[in-house]
């Protein structure tokens, strides 16, 4: 799909540009300087974060983005900061994908990213209505249980600050019913997604980051030997240059849009929940997220509403039936919260890979691109930046990024399996609701 179907930069209907308490910051004059050391294409938690630590190394850094800073799925996604894969991925799945140094570095990013996101919110003051209770990944079924076991004893063994719950603990610390088990890490948690993409803006700017919003990157050509950005009629020279617009991929570079399979998902906003609500439901505000195909998540937003969502299956009504949808799956968990209205709907866009792990593409000899965050970017899409500026600043050789390398490879049948994603919804409800999942 053309990117300009998949931007809205009004952010209409979604609830975190409603409540969003950092400002919008000043784009960059159109005199910004010709020349950079680094441009980087999106201005997502990817692109800022890895142009916030590329300045502070010194590099001189500009980034451009075709809506405003946050528009892609950075200011939509549910803000689960989450210390974990996506499914039910363990640390000898990314050793065996990508080895055992980049592998076990790549863990240890993704164990420590959500203290990476909370304590760049407390330094730089985001106000993103940050709260940090904790994130469990539970078991709705005895075939998750295996599973959601196995991802434990393997961080257990890896170092990593995880809990053992049994199914009691569980009820006790989330209210929800049904779980049989299942780990927590404290260091979860979550944020406003739009607010802190702002904040990151905020702090990059002022490490001297040019940001230049409503300035799409159409080309990428040579000239005199270095890669030049063609932006709506502007050139923005460089040594290097980093694409970061994941989900949002569009014909810029041939081929790239192959290279991961994107996932279009809503997400709602429930009406508050009442105070003697608010004691049975997720008491102690910690959040989770458990295997179910079709999604299965909560947690509340700083008013105490309940934020859940889906994959979008595109045919009739999608705002109704993924309303619907969240109502249900809410009134699995919480059932004395049958029938709870939701007044938010909205979606957005993120990219996967086959292995669910993001992946350094390698275009030319100094045009680079990462993708593939996921549905785990909000705490690695930001984590993985201070690697990515090591190697932008020639501080770390190719061979050491702790992530795939490729090279511009399509998936196999790409096409097919973006097909599939968008409407193996119904399926997968399916196979959770005959605990097949
Ligand atoms: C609805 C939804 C819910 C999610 N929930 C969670 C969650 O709770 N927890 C979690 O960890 N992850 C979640 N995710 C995933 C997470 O949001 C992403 O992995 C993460 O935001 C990716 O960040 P990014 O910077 O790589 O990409 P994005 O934030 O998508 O940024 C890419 C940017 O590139 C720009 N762009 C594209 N093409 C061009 C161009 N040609 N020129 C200039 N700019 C361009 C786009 O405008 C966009 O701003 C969710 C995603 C969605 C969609």
């Amino acid at each position: 799909m053309a990117l300009d179907r998949r931007l809205d930069p009004t952010m209409s209907g979604v609830f975190w540009s409603d409540t969003v308490k950092e400002s919008s910051i000043d784009t960059a004059p159109d005199d910004g300087m010709a020349r950079y050391d680094l441009v980087v294409i999106g201005g997502g938690y990817c692109g800022l974060s890895t142009a916030l630590h590329s300045a502070k190394r010194g590099l001189r850094v500009a980034v451009v983005e075709a809506g405003r800073v946050g528009n892609g799925a950075s200011g939509r996604n549910g803000g689960f900061v989450v210390p974990q894969f996506p499914k039910n991925v363990k640390p000898s799945d990314v050793v065996s994908h990508i080895g055992k140094k980049r592998g076990d570095r790549l863990c240890e990013i993704v164990t420590n990213g959500p203290s990476h996101v909370f304590d760049q919110v407390r330094q730089n003051q985001i106000a993103c209505d940050a709260e940090q209770n904790g994130w469990i990944q539970p078991a709705h079924s005895e075939a998750s249980l295996e599973k959601v076991r196995a991802v434990y004893e393997e961080w257990k063994a890896f170092g990593a600050d995880v809990t053992w719950l049994d199914r009691s603990d569980v009820h006790d610390q989330t209210g929800a019913a049904g779980y049989l088990g299942g780990w927590k890490n404290p260091t979860g948690g979550y944020i406003n997604p739009y607010s802190l993409s702002r904040g990151l803006a905020r702090v990059a700017r002022n490490q001297g980051v040019d940001i230049f919003e409503d300035t799409r990157a159409e080309s990428i050509e040579r000239e005199s030997e270095h890669p030049v950005v063609i932006a709506q009629g502007r050139r923005f020279a460089a040594s290097k240059v980093l694409v970061a617009t994941n989900g949002y991929t569009d014909g810029l570079w041939p081929g790239l849009q192959r290279t991961v399979i994107p996932l279009r998902l809503f997400h709602t906003v429930s009406r508050p929940l009442t105070p003697d609500q608010q004691e049975k439901v997720l008491p102690g505000r910690l959040c989770f997220t458990d295997l179910r195909k079709s999604g299965g998540f909560c947690r509340y937003d700083e008013g105490s509403r309940l934020v859940s969502g889906g994959a979008v299956f595109p045919v009739g009504d999608v705002r109704r039936s993924g309303m619907s949808h969240a109502e249900a799956r809410v009134s699995l968990y919480f059932p004395q919260l049958k029938g709870i209205e939701f007044d938010y709907y909205w979606e957005g866009y993120c990219a996967l890979t086959e292995t669910y792990l993001p992946s350094f593409q390698v275009l030319d000899r100094d045009v680079f691109a990462v993708l593939g965050f996921s549905t785990r970017g909000v705490a690695l899409a930001q984590a993985i930046g201070p690697e990515l500026a090591r190697f932008l600043s020639e501080d770390m050789a190719l061979d050491d990024m702790p992530l795939h390398i490729g090279e511009n490879q399509p998936i196999p049948r790409q096409g097919l399996k973006s097909f599939l994603g968008q409407y193996a919804f119904p399926v997968l409800k399916a196979l959770d609701r005959f605990d097949l999942s």
